[in-house]
């Protein structure tokens, strides 16, 4: 479980999230939306330990968090540009997820490095360099590297935002399918709607670093808390 306990984070003046309070299960699915500049970023740099809180607390499973390194929390992340090392193979990008993992042998290494290429379909280009995948291949080994040292909490920040439209439709069922498979506390970042109704276990909606309605998606569609959730939520999709 994952715990916000009146979080805040300040740049400067400026106020990034304020007053976050909630909890996210184990296992649960979270969508987390809002314009651009509301927060989302910040919430999960927080929860990935790249930014300290300003004040308020985060927990992961009762541990108190907030100025835990990132290297000592069970925690995966990928953004939207999947940053692969263009001069590695397939199989060696998605390896480097365990670089930092003690207690794997050589051959466990390659072994799970396989295991998540099979769950995601690549298993046919490990040998290959990212610059020979297409966008979608190439977000399925980003996603590899994130997973295949079997993170508590999975963190994706508009992983979706640079595929086509088809592709992206695609890649939801997908990514839904591997996070049930995986078992993974999930927090999900977008500001798309479609994405946000179809994916999420609930949705935490943001407005100006303030949280304003967390709920399952339907509980926000048909009784939203205040103008801002029934029009971001309410949007034709
Ligand atoms: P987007 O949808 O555009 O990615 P977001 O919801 O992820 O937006 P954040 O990146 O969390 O938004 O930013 C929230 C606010 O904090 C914005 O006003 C942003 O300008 C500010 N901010 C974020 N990071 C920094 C930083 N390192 N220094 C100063 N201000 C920052
Ligand atoms: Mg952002």
């Amino acid at each position: 479980r994952i715990q916000f306990d009146h979080l805040t984070k300040q740049f400067g003046e400026t106020v990034a999230v304020e007053d976050l309070t909630f909890d996210i299960e184990d296992s649960e699915f979270l969508v987390l939306v809002g314009p651009s500049g509301c927060g989302k970023s910040t919430t999960l740099r927080m929860l990935a330990g790249l930014e300290t809180p300003t004040s308020g607390d985060l927990y992961i499973a009762d541990e108190h968090m907030n100025y835990r390194v990132p290297q000592n929390r069970d925690i995966a992340m990928v953004f939207q540009d999947y940053a692969l090392y263009p001069h590695m193979t397939i199989h060696e990008n998605i390896r480097f997820g365990l670089e930092e993992e003690p207690g794997y042998t050589e051959a466990e290494r390659d072994e799970r490095v396989e295991d998540v290429a099979e769950t995601l379909g690549i298993d046919d280009l490990l040998d290959r360099k990212p610059g020979e995948l297409s966008g979608g291949q190439q977000q399925r080994v980003a996603l590899g590297r994130a997973i295949v040292r079997d993170p508590e909490v999975f963190l994706m920040d508009e992983p979706l935002a640079n595929l086509d439209a088809k592709l992206r439709t695609q890649m939801r069922t997908e990514l839904q399918r591997l996070q049930e498979e995986l078992d993974v506390t999930t927090v999900y970042v977008t500001h798309n709607q479609t994405e946000a109704m179809t994916m999420g276990d609930r949705i935490a909606v943001l407005n100006d670093g303030r949280l304003q309605q967390v709920g399952e998606p339907l509980e926000l569609y048909h009784a939203p808390e205040n103008q801002f959730v029934a029009g971001f939520i309410g949007e034709p999709m």
